[in-house]
């Protein structure tokens, strides 16, 4: 039991010894900080938004590919498995994340995002996964055995997504939580000619700042198409269970998904994506 008496001997013996462990903690951080410079190294533990717990860098589970990037594996040891790279610039900046393959038959998408893996940012940090459903780009079809990625995620305040690959993907944004999210996708037809397809669209949930930065990169992808009607437009709201409205719902980030028309050709395409996020990175000056 418990008694005052008992406390007053043992209790400050044991608060003794946890100001001896806090003092030893605090003294190896400081020596830590010294010797090795996490912006020299281009490794860091840095808080990039309001939000944003310090991540440890490298991440537990990732292999080191180079100066700042790391690779990690989603849904590991499943047909679903995928990786994800992160390119940390070692300076305080923001988060980014870039989507491709939500849509296996999306083919400008996820070639963009394949190229936009070795992009490297001067601050912040860069999250790509290329191939998000990898069975579907596989195929070259719109789903896999999993149904339609972008759909599966928390469509609510208190709604969970819909898989494990979803789930895999949602723990990742909770880790990093992205001022900024780019989905790339595609639509059958120019919206300007045919308003029943988002193809030449880049659609953003309005939080602040959010719409500037999508008419930015609607811009820039639209300065590579001569016609007119084939000029970018920008809408509003995602999808109900898209990737993007659901990191904009849930998390404050400025969700975007970027739809190029598959009525050009491919090269077309996959440049007018990559315009797209650099624009973004430009306007943040992370490139
Ligand atoms: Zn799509």
């Amino acid at each position: 039991m418990y008694t005052q008496g008992k406390c007053r001997s043992k209790c400050h013996g044991s608060l003794l010894i946890t100001v001896i462990a806090l003092t030893v903690t605090l003294i190896g951080l400081a020596s830590q900080a010294i010797h090795a410079s996490p912006v020299e190294m281009g490794w860091s533990t840095f808080i990039t938004g309001p939000w944003e717990p310090a991540v440890t860098w490298p991440p537990e589970d990732s292999e080191v590919l180079g100066a700042g990037l790391v690779k990690g594996v989603l849904a590991k040891g499943t047909k679903h498995e995928t990786p994800y790279y992160i390119y940390n610039s070692g300076v305080k900046g923001p988060t980014v994340v870039v989507i491709g393959g939500m849509h296996g038959n999306e083919k400008a998408g996820y070639m963009a995002a394949r190229e936009i893996k070795d992009f490297t940012v001067k601050k912040g940090r860069l999250i790509v996964i290329p191939e998000l459903n990898k069975p579907a780009v596989k195929a070259g079809k719109r789903t896999s055995s999993l149904g339609d990625m972008n759909r599966a995620f928390p469509r609510t305040k208190t709604d969970s997504p819909r898989n494990s690959l979803a789930k895999d993907i949602w723990n990742l944004m909770a880790k990093y939580r992205p001022e900024w999210l780019v989905d790339l996708h595609e639509g059958y037809d120019f919206h300007k000619i045919n308003k029943k397809s988002v193809g030449q669209t880049v659609i953003y949930y309005p939080l602040p700042s959010a719409a500037p930065m999508a008419s930015a990169m609607a811009k820039a992808a639209s300065a590579l198409v001569s016609n007119p009607k084939h000029a970018f437009t920008v809408l509003k709201y995602p999808v109900a269970g898209s990737l993007a409205r659901a990191v904009s719902i849930r998390l404050g980030t400025k969700g975007m998904i970027v739809e190029t028309s598959r009525k050009q050709k491919l090269s077309l395409r996959v440049a007018e994506h990559k315009a797209a996020v650099d624009a973004m990175l430009k306007k943040l000056g992370m490139r």
